[in-house]
């Protein structure tokens, strides 16, 4: 557990600054967290639930053709009228009889977003974007990650457990006898248990350049015996690609023994339950709150999110573009659009600067990186244009909510196949305006920082300087770090994976890499250990966003060091649930938030500066041992 002791600035920053708030704080019944990022975006919620309600009762005028679809949803899943529909769904997986069957079905399980044993994705390639790739990978498994299927891991087994109950509880519910619901989630837990020893661990799936793994077309086809793969691939893009990339080879090189007539049945039932655990919540309010008890389990909670939050939820998720758009323009004005703007061409200069005092760098990697920041496209805000799939989100108030939801979930899978044919289009953003969040895309060399996550305590035009540098400042400088983190450091100026190091440069960031996978490794929080390799890259853009953010505060009038790191505190003040914890510490590529506060203000010389901290101090760390590779 944290510590709430109240603490000097110079024992721990993080209590310093958060201790009192983590005595008192309460985590909320229907969400596991509590703090900085999540109390902003309840806030957002809030402010996007009260325009919904004002839209649907004709206070505000709807402007948007898109955003009266959204309300119409909205609405409609407010007052959910109950259905049993999606039984029709889940007989089209029971009526199949053989392998024959689900591979003459593939195409339409793939196109109405059915769980399938396998996933197939059509994203830029990772080589050239300029032209698109059609991605394969395996299917996930029930529990966050294979390590709560330990056998002394106590968690796991309660949840599936939980798991099992609430699959039991909806199939009595619609109908089905005891019998087949008893034996159908038996079978669908052993195919869960099938894929445990081949599926890809969340540390694998961080390291992007093992993601691509090229293979031709003839022989993806012979990866199954029993699954026409040749065949599921050209019905999905029309088009016969020359080579497939493969997101996770053990999974495909294990396919046979996977996917056979023996555990056919096993695939089937593993494929309905999956179905009616993914959209329970559409059916009615009775089958929400059962899928709620193991969802509560998983997060640690005992609350179910009022029916108001969960539409509100459901709709934005669904128009997350448009109403990311509509929340931007109505809450985050052009003045604090500019003045964002400024700051990051600030801090994108200062880090050029860096680079060029770099010591450990050749002249020609240097060039190379400073190329990677002259090209980098900034996004703020929110994007400029809804993408021509919204105009295909009709709501029809003839059909149920899951009907509705079904049919738009489908639409954007098509959608996505679609893209096969398409230019690559760099305007697109990867996140919504109203997400309290802030990302780097190494495919596109662009980083964005949403409407939502530019307000207190990150950012505020009333704000001073040394608090919004402090806050957004060290954001922004660590999105432009991902530049050069251990995944944006095999990626080219325009986000294609391509070496632009020399050798010895590249050793060189191994090694320093290396020293960062240990600052962080095996440290224990919350009773477990963190992996270091696993939230590598996360450290890595903080130590260096940090640094870079420092340095351009040090150069505005006024900079106060102390300021700026209480500020720095305040964005990681975090309360979770135990259950919460436990789960990020296996499948979170960042660090636990008090630790990212600590250790990386650790890594700054301006801290023990600021504080005037010594070496009896808990805030100190030699010299030697202070880290930073950008
Ligand atoms: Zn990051």
């Amino acid at each position: 557990m944290i510590s709430t002791e109240s603490t000097s600035l110079k024992d721990d920053l993080y209590l310093a600054v958060n201790g009192r708030w983590l005595r008192t704080a309460v985590i909320p019944g229907d969400y596991p967290r509590v703090g900085t990022f999540p109390n902003l975006f309840f806030d957002v919620e809030k402010n996007l639930r009260n325009d919904l309600n004002d839209f649907m009762s004709g206070n505000e005028t709807i402007q948007n053709k898109v955003i009266l679809q959204a309300v119409k949803l909205y609405d409609m899943a407010l007052g959910l009228r109950g259905s049993t529909v999606i039984k029709n769904d889940l007989e089209k997986i029971n009526n199949m009889h053989n392998l024959k069957d689900l591979n003459n079905k593939l195409k339409f399980y793939f196109k109405n977003d059915f769980p399938l044993p396998l996933i197939a994705e059509v994203h830029g390639n990772m080589k050239d974007n300029s032209q698109k790739a059609f991605y394969v990978a395996g299917a996930k498994l029930i529990l966050p990650d294979k390590s709560y299927y330990d056998a002394d891991n106590s968690t796991g087994k309660q949840l599936l457990r939980r798991y099992s109950q609430a699959a039991k509880d909806l199939l009595i519910k619609l109908g089905y006898n005891t019998t087949f619901t008893s034996q159908t989630v038996e079978l669908a837990l052993r195919f869960d248990r099938r894929l445990l020893p081949i599926v890809k661990s969340p540390k694998g799936w961080a390291d992007y350049p093992k993601i691509y793994n090229p293979i031709s077309f003839v022989d993806f086809g012979k990866k199954s015996n029993y699954i026409d793969l040749q065949s599921m691939t050209r019905s999905l893009i029309d088009d016969e690609p020359k080579q497939i990339i493969i997101g996770e080879p053990r999974y495909f090189n294990h396919l046979n023994e996977l996917i056979n007539d023996d555990t056919f049945d096993e695939v089937k039932a593993w494929m309905l339950v999956s179905f009616l655990m993914k959209n329970a919540d559409l059916i009615d309010e009775p089958s929400r709150q059962i899928i709620s008890q193991y969802r509560n389990e998983l997060l640690g909670i005992n609350g179910v999110e009022k029916r108001e939050k969960y539409a509100c939820r459901l709709t934005t998720s669904l128009f997350s573009e448009p109403i990311g758009i509509y929340y931007g323009k109505k809450y985050f004005g052009e003045d604090a659009k500019k003045n964002v703007h400024g700051m990051v061409k600030k801090i994108i200069n200062t880090y050029k600067k860096r680079l060029m005092k770099n010591e450990w760098l050749s002249e020609d990697t240097r060039k190379n990186a400073i190329l990677k920041l002259d090209k980098m496209v900034v996004k703020v805000g929110y994007p400029e244009k809804i993408d021509p799939l919204y105009d295909r989100f009709i709501i029809n108030n003839e059909e149920t909510l899951y009907e509705n939801v079904r049919r738009l979930r489908g639409i954007e899978v098509q959608n996505m196949f679609e893209q096969y044919h398409r230019p690559f289009d760099r305007s697109k953003w990867n996140m919504s305006g109203y997400e309290v969040n802030a990302s780097y895309n190494p495919s596109t060399n662009d980083i964005t920082f949403p409407a939502a996550i530019l307000q207190r305590p990150f950012y505020d035009l009333k704000q001073t300087v040394s608090q919004n540098y402090g806050g957004i400042g060290s954001v922004i400088a660590h999105e432009i770090s991902h530049a050069f983190d251990n995944n944006g450091a095999n990626f080219d100026e325009l986000g294609n994976m391509k070496n632009w190091w020399t050798q010895r440069d590249y050793k060189r960031f191994q090694s320093l890499t290396q020293k960062m996978i240990d600052q962080f490794d095996g440290i224990s929080y919350m009773g477990r250990k963190v992996n270091g390799a696993l939230v590598v890259n996360e450290n890595i853009a903080d130590v260096g966003g940090l640094a870079c953010a420092l340095e351009v505060a040090k150069s505005e009038p006024n900079f106060n060091c102390k300021v700026f790191f209480v500020n720095w505190a305040l964005n990681w003040r975090i309360k979770s649930t135990k259950q919460i914890n436990e789960m990020l510490l296996s499948v979170d590529v960042h660090s636990p938030a008090p630790l990212r506060c600590n250790i990386i203000a650790q890594d700054m010389d301006d801290l023990y500066k600021a504080f005037d901290i010594k070496k009896t101090d808990g805030m100190w760390l030699d010299k030697t041992q202070r880290l930073n590779i950008w």
